[in-house]
């Protein structure tokens, strides 16, 4: 059994060698930052008076508005978000699970990893941080966000649909492994029967002994029987091409050449390491935008912050707090979910 396991240290993603050496660079180089610098430190998230005035200022004068969200979104939220250091479910790297390589080796296991995301994700309410951005888009209808989580907490948050595109997939999503079957929004927890848990078991818990599930009671497609599986962006694999297309024809003013200046970008809750998300911050700024930072972790010399320039703004803290007062001269005061 335990040679059918995926390895336990990072192995390096399966992609075109010269992609998954850079982004093996800068995994390699994120980690050993975060072994030899001390922990960030739990300031309370500060906004400076002159940053205050500067970008709501800005932000009541832009129209045309790009949103790109990562994992710190959600983290007030509390979802777990296996990434960096301390990715670990139970003894793995997540690393090693979200490939299709450790899928196709032990669907069981990956699946089981997925089954307590979603678990955890139902769990979770969008937090003021949603909201905020949510509303953000009701008032202003060209504010078009790039989101890489898998949560479907903006959904919840009754983020316009228009005025977002996920771009890593969705954990309440499925595919058939075989055929074009594809199942949106299927919240059902456990997905399959198989994955129900007693109340009181942390799956996370290396100690608490997974399940050795059979493959036929895996999820299983309605059409031709064979395996479903997560509908999300694993490493190796590329973006859904509808999705870029969608970013792409908004970025470019869908024709309209007077649209194609962007006004403001909106970064929130992601160090944006990862290609093509990072690539966006460029174009944004190529077309005009000043760029905002909302992100937990001080700048660093790989992350967005660093290509900050005169006239950007990084608001250092929990999004959740700093959006809310932000946003507050548009969209009111934000109200719990
Ligand atoms: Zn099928």
């Amino acid at each position: 059994m335990a040679s059918e396991l995926p390895e336990t240290s990072p192995t390096r993603p399966q992609l075109p060698a010269n992609l998954a050496n850079e982004l093996w660079q800068r995994y390699a180089a994120q980690q050993k930052r975060k072994i030899t610098e001390p922990a960030p430190s739990q300031s309370p998230s500060e906004i400076r008076p002159e940053d205050y005035l500067s970008f709501t200022t800005h932000l009541k004068s832009s129209t045309r508005i790009l949103g790109l969200f990562g994992a710190g979104l959600s983290a007030a939220s509390g979802i777990p978000t296996f990434r960096g250091a301390g990715g670990f479910w139970r003894e793995y790297d997540s690393m090693t699970l979200a490939t299709p390589s450790a899928f196709s080796k032990n669907p069981a296991l990956v699946w089981q990893f997925y089954s307590y995301r979603r678990h955890c994700a139902l769990r979770a309410k969008p937090n003021k941080a949603h909201l905020a951005l949510a509303e953000l888009a009701k008032k202003k209808p060209d504010f078009f966000s790039i989101s890489q989580n898998i949560d479907g907490l903006c959904q919840r948050a009754d983020h316009p649909a228009g005025n977002i595109q996920t771009v890593h997939g969705s954990l309440f999503s499925n595919r058939c492994t075989e055929c074009t079957y594809v199942e949106n929004d299927n919240f059902t927890d456990p997905l399959v029967p198989a994955f129900a848990l007693p109340d009181d078991v942390d799956p996370s818990d290396p100690e608490f002994p997974l399940k050795d599930i059979p493959v036929e009671d895996l999820p299983r497609c309605p059409e031709c029987a064979a395996l479903l599986r997560p509908n999300v962006v694993w490493f190796g694999e590329s973006l859904p091409q509808e999705a870029v297309t969608r970013i792409d024809d908004w970025i470019a003013g869908g024709g309209t050449p007077d649209k194609s200046k962007i006004d403001l970008m909106l970064v929130v809750g992601t160090s944006a390491l990862v290609y093509p998300a990072a690539g966006y911050i460029h174009t944004a700024r190529a077309r005009g935008a000043r760029i905002a930072v909302f992100n937990m972790e001080e700048p660093t010399e790989e992350g967005p912050s660093s290509r900050l320039r005169d006239g950007d703004w990084f608001f250092k803290g929990d999004a959740a707090i700093l959006l809310p007062k932000l946003l507050k001269g548009i969209i009111g005061v934000v109200a719990e979910a």
